[in-house]
């Protein structure tokens, strides 16, 4: 699908006084080449950062919002987890590493790291809301590298990331959530901008194929005009599916394995309310809920708690997520349905006792890339792709990382493989 702004899914859009950001609010970055683009672009001056009130973040726990332990003295007065849970979790050192390289799901490592407490009650949260995912479903190796290599290496994730901390393995790049006072399309609206007249809006690329001279002909529909543009090399950072179309005459089999590629649908519930009208205090990020308990939503998040001015004065604004692949038939259902839903759990989530004053939904019918077993085969074929057709590259997030940093950090490898293979970055 052609666009007539630079971003994809990402949007952010001002009305009544509220900023709401369609797909991806805020960036939780420690790579450094994140901030590299951000100077290369420009746009450091417009980020705002993770608001002093949002330090907790909330998970559903027999009804009502429980904070997730900052650290030891927390996660013991914590009943999040039981005695038995608690235990099993701090044993994780103990535990042997996997006798196999088998592509386990991220419930199989989780179970069998942290056991069954773990997973039911924060690994399953997280995975369905952070990335409208199944963790029975999802592979480890590819959802989370850092669990899986922690594991490998130093035979504990537990006892991996205390030697990461003491080693300040990030002090270079300490970890920050952030956004820009307008809202993440900032970025990528800065990158056009960068970009000048090499970002073609509303253009649509519908062939390419190499040339005789090994140069390429990218063939691209604007407002029923066809134009070619020759370039030395193409990168395609377009969806799975899109660039399945567009490699498949070149190369059958990898197109066929991106096809096969499934996403989540999400619904986005944007709600704002007044502010006494909200039980909870919202001192903190928003809320995950765990499966099976008889929700909609896969969780909330507190953004007028999150950023400053994101609402008007005396409201509160909550970005609700519904869908995902716990509740997929979300996305057909109509606006009164998905809004009715998404009240009723706010209201036994933070308490709600007027409707609310703003709504927008969002509908995302393949929002987030599901990386199950097998994904390391598709990555492997993707990236020894330049190896078989020189000059063609794949990026985007169903390959190695599905937020916003990781996709930077995939564009910056790119970049840099490029770079080092003579091919100058033009357009
Ligand atoms: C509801 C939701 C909330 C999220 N929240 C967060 C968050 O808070 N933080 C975070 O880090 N991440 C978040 N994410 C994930 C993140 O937003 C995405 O993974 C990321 O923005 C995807 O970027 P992309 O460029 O790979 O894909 P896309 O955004 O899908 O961009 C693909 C681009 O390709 C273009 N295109 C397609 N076909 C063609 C063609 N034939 N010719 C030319 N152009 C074409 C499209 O127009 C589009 O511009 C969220 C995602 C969703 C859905």
């Amino acid at each position: 699908m052609r666009r007539s702004r630079p971003g994809g899914i990402i949007r952010s859009e001002s009305a009544d006084g509220y900023l709401i950001d369609h797909a991806a609010n805020c960036l939780l970055n420690y790579l450094p080449e994140v901030n590299t683009l951000c100077d290369t672009v420009n746009v450091r001056e417009a980020q705002i950062y993770r608001s002093k009130g949002a330090r907790r973040r909330y998970l559903l726990k027999n009804g009502h919002p429980a904070h997730l332990p900052g650290g030891l003295l927390e996660f013991l007065g914590t009943d999040l987890w039981s005695l038995r849970g608690k235990l099993r979790l701090i044993l994780e050192p103990l535990i042997p590493r996997a006798k196999t390289d088998e592509d386990e799901t991220v419930a199989q490592f989780i179970i069998r790291r942290f056991g069954h407490e773990t997973l039911e009650q924060i690994v399953e949260p997280f995975i369905g809301g952070s990335y409208a995912g199944d963790p029975f479903q999802l592979s480890v190796k590819s959802t989370f590298p850092i669990l899986h290599s922690m594991e490998n290496r130093y035979g504990s994730v537990m006892i991996g990331a205390l030697l990461k901390r003491l080693k300040g393995s990030k002090a270079n790049c300490p970890t920050h959530l952030f956004s820009f006072s307008h809202g993440m399309e900032t970025l990528p609206g800065a990158i056009g901008h960068y970009l000048g007249e090499r970002f073609v809006p509303g253009s649509r690329v519908t062939g390419i194929e190499q040339r005789v001279d090994k140069t390429w002909n990218i063939i691209a529909d604007k407002d029923g005009a066809s134009t070619i543009y020759n370039a030395d090399a193409v990168v395609i950072a377009t969806p799975s599916y899109e660039a399945a179309r567009l490699i498949d005459t070149l190369e059958g089999g990898t197109s066929w394995m991106l096809k096969g590629i499934k996403y989540s649908p999400v619904v986005v519930v944007y709600t704002g309310f007044k502010r006494e009208s909200v039980r909870h205090p919202l001192d903190g990020i928003g809320c995950m809920i765990p499966s099976g308990k008889g929700y909609s939503i896969l969780g909330t998040l507190w953004n007028s708690t999150l950023f400053t001015d994101r609402a008007p004065a005396g409201m509160v604004a909550f970005t609700n997520y519904l869908g995902g692949r716990r509740n997929p038939e979300m996305i057909d259902k109509a606006d009164e349905e998905l809004l009715d839903a998404t009240i009723r759990d706010l209201d036994k989530i933070v308490g709600i006792s007027s409707p609310p004053s703003f709504v927008r939904i969002i509908r995302h019918k393949r929002a987030i890339p599901q990386y199950t077993r097998g994904h390391q085969g598709i990555l492997k074929t993707v990236e020894s792709m330049p190896g078989r057709i020189p000059g063609l590259f794949i990026a985007g997030n169903y390959l190695r990382g599905i937020s916003v940093r990781d996709c930077i950090s995939y564009g910056a490898r790119v970049g840099g493989y490029l770079k080092n293979n003579g091919f100058d970055a033009k357009a």
